[in-house]
């Protein structure tokens, strides 16, 4: 009686979908700092763009905070996967609190890369999202010499110090087709431009957008499950928009609005890479209980990526 869907309505699982081995490790850290130094655990910034991940590591005993000042002295703090500025880890080593770092080996990559550069004397443009953490961390790798872009319009506005000593680096979760086009735009206007050896875009962002791209055309509607503040969710949810295909994004099986589905028959299912599984799985039986009859996931691509925890976290010390 309270079917929404048509009559015979399918899920279909987009493959590979939610946690990538950089949140994976981001949580591991905060779980591991709580058991071996108990609770309060001082965490910078939400440690990933997940609501539900937030919210179970504060009962566990993890303080969210902004800024460092509200860490006690002799506090533990935890730096999010997103990564952090040079100023903030030095403000972390001038108090002397205790510093685990969560930032994902791949963010730390594009830090490296700004280092380098920047002591090359090169200039360099960063393609990313304004206010977002990953993009405050890798600009404040400099003190100067960093230009944020967020489009293609940006690119013609920019004003730079010398053509012939210019790079660029990426947030690691952008859309893959967009940056190309701002990327391509810069090379037109910046030929000398020097480019990240291999790219910034993550392999989990890379995997999960061209998931998607293989989902939407199979499907009426997708439900992307993730947060609001997720940049990588909000990714993926234009590509399938992109591709013509309604997207929403939805953090909790009650979000999901029944004119979303109103007589769908296939509804495309994904994850950003910040949202687990046991949501994704819970916003599934909702729509079981909403009229889906079937679900049936995709092939795709197995990640077998993992980094290993920081020193003084790992099994055997
Ligand atoms: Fe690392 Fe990519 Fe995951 Fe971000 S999305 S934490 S860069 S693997």
């Amino acid at each position: 009686a309270n079917t929404v869907t048509a009559p015979d309505a399918e899920v279909v699982l987009a493959q590979p979908r939610g946690f990538c081995a950089g949140v994976d490790r981001a949580i591991e850290i905060v779980e591991q700092a709580l058991k071996r130094f108990g609770a309060p655990i001082y965490v910078r910034h939400e440690i990933v763009h997940n609501a539900y991940v937030v919210n179970d590591l504060r009962q566990k005993g993890a303080v969210f905070v902004q800024e460092l000042d509200e860490v006690p002295t002799g506090g533990t703090v935890i730096f999010s996967a997103h990564g952090v500025s040079r100023a903030v880890r030095e403000a972390a080593e001038a108090r002397g609190l205790r510093v685990f770092d969560a930032t994902c080996p791949l963010v730390t990559k594009v830090h490296v890369e700004v280092s380098k550069m920047r002591a090359q004397d090169c200039e360099i443009v960063m393609i990313g999202h304004k206010g977002h953490p990953e993009v405050e961390g890798t600009m404040g790798q400099a003190d100067g010499g960093m230009l944020l872009v967020e489009s293609v319009a940006d690119v013609a506005r920019l004003q730079v110090a010398n053509p012939e000593r210019l790079a660029y680096v990426t947030q690691t979760t952008l859309s893959v087709d967009e940056t190309r086009e701002i990327v391509a735009a810069l090379k037109a206007r910046f030929p000398a431009i020097s480019e990240p050896k291999k790219q910034d875009i993550c392999y989990a962002t890379q995997n999960r957008q061209d998931a998607v791209k293989f989902m939407a055309p199979q499907v009426d509607a997708v439900i992307v499950v993730g947060s609001p503040n997720s940049s990588n969710s909000n990714r993926l949810r234009e590509v399938a928009e992109r591709l013509g295909v309604p997207a929403y994004l939805a953090d909790a099986p009650e979000q999901i609005r029944d004119e979303w589905i109103a007589g769908k028959r296939r509804i495309g299912v994904t994850a950003g890479a910040s949202a687990p599984e046991v949501l994704a799985q819970s916003i599934v039986t909702e729509l079981q209980r909403r009229g889906v009859q079937r679900v049936r996931a995709l092939d795709g691509i197995e990640e077998n990526m993992s980094f290993p925890l920081p020193k003084g976290l790992t099994a055997s010390n």
